[in-house]
């Protein structure tokens, strides 16, 4: 019951709209509830020939039949609308919440698990909600009110309740529990499913290329099959629930009917012997959506389950930092940083580092040594265990962490680009940008060329990931990316390792100019790039070394 409050609680900025659902559906099941009636009345007249209200009958049940199905059929609109907006709404908050979370998270987690949250469990929730809190309500309503006027009719209805009700507390209760488990197996099984598409599709030049399509197929056949298995088994649940519930009700009423028929004290007209059994029948018909709603709400109680545990993850500490860095010299330090991946052993320990504004350093070291994690530190990506950054002397945790950012141009050693133009790839990296300055930041970053040549030029689609480029020409996009913010402190990590000696030789030559005045961290092991650099620091075991009179050393001694 904590859950349903729970759930509950997520309904409540939608109340108004909920209210208004839950009342057109009370006012239609009230509708319903005077259709027997009339309908027992009309019938009982035609079989005692002649009643002179017949008319005056038949036009109110047209009526109420009319009334019922209009009132139907708006909350039915109503609730499909409130449905959509709740799933609008969720799917906005678990994407924003999810942007907003420590990419620490995001190391952790699946990505198909976090797909099938905002599609599957979210449209769940979002149907729970708007469709079934209101058909409860209303189911409720008509059931208590078939069974006030069975008791009206005949009180002896009493007799029936005492065997019902335990039959269908134990039916619910060990459905319930079965179904709890199976509707969270089933989703697994689907989010599987999903992450191993998703995986294998992005996969495929590598599944080709090792010819594993048929190891693949049979991998995926494999998720697939265990998610039918479990489709089967909620479907098989849902579909033994409502029928026997029916039957027990439909059962009941039969018993009923024996009994009235055995004959008590009190004999029934034929109008009411109608209006009995179609109350009895339709108390059948809110008993089966009580069924069905219980079934969901033991879908939804897991779908919120895991939509609260996403939830419940703390954002980046840095969104909340006191200050804004609108302008910065340039100036980096690290000072005695540790650091260390969740379950793994220290990957910096005690590394510092001071970067004068306007400097060029190079970072160096075996692959795994921690370039790239400490510039992930000093972008806010990670937190260190202990030691500080600073940029231009203030403690970057201190910094609200999307200023920090913008003042940082990152070019990853993946470039991470999107299906979309050159275009929109390269103004990406700043709201605003007009064709002069995507230009500018080509052509600092070696593209233009490349560009120039492709039939479409900044127009030219480049598919996912940019597969229709080069790895170098990916690489020259993100780097044109990030020099179209024209950034105080930029970081290349590797950033030109697939350029051909003599684009690498280009860029050398076009940064002496282009990265003047910039702070510059070069993560390289090429020497062309090595040479740009005032300082080249090693990193390893941990620790930062100046190795910088040591190279030119032995620079010196080769020529
Ligand atoms: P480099 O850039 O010098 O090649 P990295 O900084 O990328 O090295 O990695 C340093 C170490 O941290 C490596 O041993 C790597 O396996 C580990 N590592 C990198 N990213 C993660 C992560 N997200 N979670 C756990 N360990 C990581």
């Amino acid at each position: 019951m904590m859950q349903f409050s729970a759930i509950v609680a997520q309904a409540r900025p939608y109340r108004s709209k909920l209210m208004l659902i839950a009342s057109l559906s009370l006012l239609a099941s009230l509708a319903s509830l005077i259709i027997p009636w009339l309908a027992a009345q009309l019938l009982g007249g035609v079989i005692e020939t002649g009643s002179a209200e017949l008319g005056l009958v038949a036009t109110l049940l047209v009526t109420s039949l009319v009334t019922s199905a209009m009132l139907t059929l708006v909350s039915t609109l109503v609730s499909a609308s409130v449905s959509a907006r709740i799933l609008a709404d969720f799917r906005e908050q678990v994407y924003r919440h999810l942007q907003d979370l420590p990419l620490r998270f995001h190391d952790q987690s699946h990505q198909g698990d976090l797909l099938t949250l905002m599609s599957w469990d979210v449209s769940r929730l979002a149907s729970f909600i708007s469709h079934w809190l209101a058909s409860a309500l209303a189911a409720i309503f008509t059931a208590c009110g078939a069974l006030a006027i069975l008791f009206w009719i005949d009180p002896r209805l009493t007799l029936i309740l005492p065997v019902l009700l335990p039959a269908f507390y134990i039916l619910m209760k060990f459905v319930g529990r079965r179904l709890r488990l199976i509707s969270a197996q089933a989703r697994n099984a689907e989010a599987k499913v999903m992450a191993n598409a998703e995986q294998s599709l992005e996969m495929l030049p590598a599944i080709k290329a090792f010819a594993r399509e048929a190891l693949q197929q049979e991998d995926y056949a494999k998720d697939v099959e265990s998610a039918r298995e479990f489709g089967v088994k909620q479907a098989r649940i849902f579909a033994i629930l409502n029928p026997i519930n029916q039957l027990v009700a439909a059962l009941a009423v039969i018993g009923l009917l024996v009994l009235l028929g055995h004959g008590g004290s009190k004999t029934l007209s034929t109008t009411e012997l109608f209006s009995f059994l179609f109350y009895a029948v339709l108390l059948t018909r809110p008993v089966a959506t009580l069924a069905d709603l219980y079934g969901e709400f033991n879908g939804a109680q897991g779908s919120l389950q895991r939509l609260q545990q996403v939830l419940k993850e703390r954002p980046e500490p840095g969104y909340e930092a006191p200050k804004g860095l609108t302008s910065c010299r340039g100036e980096i330090a690290f000072r005695d940083v540790w650091f260390a991946y969740p379950g793994r052993d220290e990957t910096l320990r005690g590394a510092s580092l001071e970067v004068r504004a306007g400097e060029i350093v190079a970072l160096t070291g075996e692959n795994g040594s921690g370039k790239t994690t400490l510039v992930r530190i000093l972008l806010g990506f990670y937190l260190p265990q202990r030691g500080t950054v600073f940029v231009d002397g203030i403690d970057i945790t201190q910094i609200q962490v999307q200023t920090l950012r913008r003042q940082i141009g990152y070019v990853p050693q993946r470039a991470l680009l999107f299906n979309g133009s050159i275009r929109e790839n390269i103004a990406w990296g700043l709201e605003g940008a007009n064709d002069r300055d995507l230009e500018r930041a080509a052509g600092l970053a070696q593209a233009l060329d490349f560009i120039k040549e492709l039939p479409q030029g900044f127009d030219t689609k480049i598919g996912d990931h940019g597969v229709r480029l080069s790895g170098g020409q990916q690489q020259r996009l993100a780097l044109a990316r990030a020099l179209l913010k024209d950034p105080p402190i930029l970081i290349l990590d590797e950033a030109t390792s697939m350029y051909d000696l003599e684009g690498e030789a280009a860029f050398v030559e076009a940064c002496k100019t282009a990265l003047l005045g910039r702070t510059v961290i070069l993560i390289t092991h090429r020497p062309a790039s090595l040479a740009l650099a005032d300082r080249i620091i090693k990193v390893d075991g941990g620790q930062l070394t100046d190795t910088t009179t040591q190279l030119s050393f032995i620079e010196g001694v080769a020529k």
